[in-house]
């Protein structure tokens, strides 16, 4: 059904065309689409291939959308409508044609701290709004997942990494989505594929009949909140240095530095960046999630509370 090149015909989806791949998971690909009728503007489709999906994997597709129905939030893509036939499960979505926020820093390599902060307040914003308002855990908190709305104007190259031959040339720039003169997208949370409604200690929602829930189970979910939290700190400083702050070839290397929370801020990418702005990364990369900044704290932070535009002078 999937040929390459050309666009797959899926079945019972005739309402849609589907005009372009944006992108691709371990079971879907997702289509910008126009709509036939000519209700909806452009929206992104996310296929997923059912028969490649078990029980349970079926059952967290279910869940993903179930999830979603219940959210709006500027910050967070809605899902505009959810059908499926007897192989693919179909996600009529939001489009963000900006594009993940991952290609935007390799694009530019690294952001000015107001432009990170312009980002990061907005998918905390949504943080707020899943773990206050719905208790719900999104889990999956990176920069492929942060999606950008459109943009105008956007240099070619981040005036700071331009190289000497560049000096005195006009950076005539290209017309980008996602962050540019005109201004910078909305950014907007996506994939609740592995989100979860945990049960919340304080306000005994949203799961309602609190008084037969075991204690491991009030335990562990009081701490649920901060493994987004965690991911936030993560995405923040790959947003200032332009890489993230775990990483190696060998996956358990890898595990074994973040079980430890063996991370730096190395020189010479992190000279030039806040002291504030570090505090912060810090309190959010803490190992114990007690001590763990949450989403309050974080918007507390003098370093998320300074009030500036981000302008194309400051990438
Ligand atoms: P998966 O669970 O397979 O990771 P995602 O929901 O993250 O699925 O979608 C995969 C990719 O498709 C995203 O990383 C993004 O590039 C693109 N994508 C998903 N939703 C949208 C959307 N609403 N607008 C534009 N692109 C999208
Ligand atoms: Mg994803």
């Amino acid at each position: 059904n999937e040929t390459r090149g050309r666009l797959p015909r899926y079945p019972k989806l005739e309402r849609w065309i589907l005009l372009e791949k944006m992108g691709d998971g371990a079971f879907s690909n997702v289509y910008r689409a126009r709509d036939s009728t000519g209700e909806f503007d452009q929206v992104a489709i996310k296929v997923v291939r059912k028969y490649e999906l078990n029980a349970t994997q079926r059952a967290n597709i279910l869940k993903e959308v179930q999830i979603m129905r219940g959210l709006e939030h500027e910050n967070i893509v809605s899902l505009i409508s959810f059908s499926e036939s007897q192989s693919y499960y179909y996600l009529i979505l939001e489009l963000c044609p900006g594009g993940e926020l991952f290609h935007q820093i390799v694009r530019l390599t690294y952001f000015s701290e107001d432009l990170s902060r312009h980002v990061i307040v907005q998918v905390a914003d949504a943080l707020k709004y899943l773990h206050e308002e719905k208790g719900v855990v999104h889990r999956d908190i990176k920069p492929e997942n942060l999606l950008f709305e459109p943009i105008a104007f956007t240099p070619t190259k981040n005036p700071k990494r331009r190289s000497p031959e560049d000096e005195d040339k006009e950076d005539e720039g290209e017309f980008v989505p996602g962050v540019g003169a005109g201004g910078i997208g909305r950014i907007k949370v996506a994939d609740f594929g592995l989100s979860k409604v945990v049960w919340d200690s304080q306000t005994m929602t949203p799961c309602g009949t609190v008084g037969y829930t075991a204690p491991e189970i009030v335990k562990d979910e009081r701490y649920s909140k901060s493994v987004d939290m965690w991911a936030l700190g993560c995405v923040l400083y790959t947003l200032l240095c332009g890489f993230p702050p775990f990483y190696d070839e060998s996956i358990s290397v890898l595990t074994e530095k973040v079980a430890k929370g063996e991370y730096a801020f190395i020189s010479p990418w992190w000279d030039d960046i806040s002291k504030s702005a570090q505090d912060l990364v810090s309190h959010l990369l803490t190992v114990d999630p007690v001590k763990r900044y949450t989403i309050e704290q974080f918007m507390d932070h003098p370093w998320t509370k300074q009030t500036q535009e981000p302008t194309i002078a400051a990438l």
